[in-house]
């Protein structure tokens, strides 16, 4: 089935590789990588190499924050234009309202949605002030949503609480799918982005060779085959940027991560990369 275009969806000239400018916060799982407690390889690598990974979130366009990270993003970044958080779920890597008691202390006047499953609304509620500018959205599988020009889709999941994927289409065109956390994709999730011709994937790959978890994450096993559904409804094509997020110390040290990732067409970034705007990888402020 053929889905409309949600608004902003048409790219005007030239803006196609400019249109949404997405950035890592955290590229890594709830307990991070490396595992402040481990002294297993892929934890002793990024220490040698300080290649820290806090928990995944990212920002898009300064404006859409997706998930509310335990950690406090890289130091460059300002979250003061945020109008939007998009929460997947309430597991506390994902789902950190001590973030908005921070914005509360600075006393920021300006509007704040915050969307998402119902038990993320009932665990951000007890955090906000009489009088917070913040406003909460519940959520469902299948809901389209609109915020100041980003058109917001949220996707069903296959994890052990209610959680949402999001799909978002900038302003600007440019269309974001984030997805984490989830096993291998509901059918209605892939059928959904059919031809979606996304321009940034962030898919979680959170066990690496870790097979045996039996949890809603998916793996080195598990990631390419969603990869490949993806790619056969035409919302992966040639020139999506696939970025695997989520990553555990389950993972092969980072440079066999990154070529294992490369052979399935996806790529490993550092946190604070921005991707979107001209495809590249750069860390802010690096
Ligand atoms: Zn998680
Ligand atoms: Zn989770």
């Amino acid at each position: 089935m053929a889905l409309p275009q949600a608004r902003g969806r048409a790219r005007r000239p030239g803006l196609r590789d400019a249109a949404l400018r997405v950035t890592l916060l955290g590229t890594g799982s709830a307990d991070g990588w490396p595992n402040p407690w481990c002294s297993c390889a892929s934890c002793a690598d990024a220490r040698l190499t300080g290649a820290a990974r806090r928990p995944t979130s990212a920002l898009v366009d300064d404006a859409l924050l997706l998930d509310l990270s335990p950690a406090p993003p890289p130091a460059d970044v300002l979250l003061g234009g945020v109008h939007t958080v998009l929460v997947t779920h309430d597991h506390p890597d994902h789902c950190a309202p001590l973030v908005l008691l921070a914005r509360q202390w600075v006393r920021r006047e300006q509007p704040l949605t915050v969307a998402g499953p119902p038990p993320v609304l009932d665990a951000v509620r007890p955090w906000l002030a009489p009088g917070d500018p913040v406003e909460l959205v519940a959520l469902a599988p299948g809901d389209r949503w609109e915020r100041h020009g980003y058109a917001v889709r949220a996707l069903a999941a296959a994890h052990e609480v209610p959680t949402l994927l999001y799909d978002v289409s900038g302003p600007d065109g440019g269309r974001l799918l984030y997805a984490t956390d989830t096993g291998p994709l509901p059918e209605e999730t892939v059928e959904a982005v059919r031809g979606a011709d996304l321009d940034v994937v962030l898919l979680e790959e959170t066990f690496g060779d870790h097979l045996g978890h039996g949890t809603g994450h998916l793996d080195l096993a598990t990631f390419p085959e969603q990869l490949d559904r993806l790619r056969a409804v035409g919302a992966v094509t040639r020139r999506t940027d696939v970025v695997a997020v989520h990553l555990s110390h389950h993972n092969p040290p980072a440079a066999r991560l990154a070529a294992r990732l490369a052979a399935c067409g996806a790529r490993l970034v550092p946190d604070g990369a921005r991707v979107g705007a001209g495809r590249a990888a750069v860390p802010r402020g690096a």
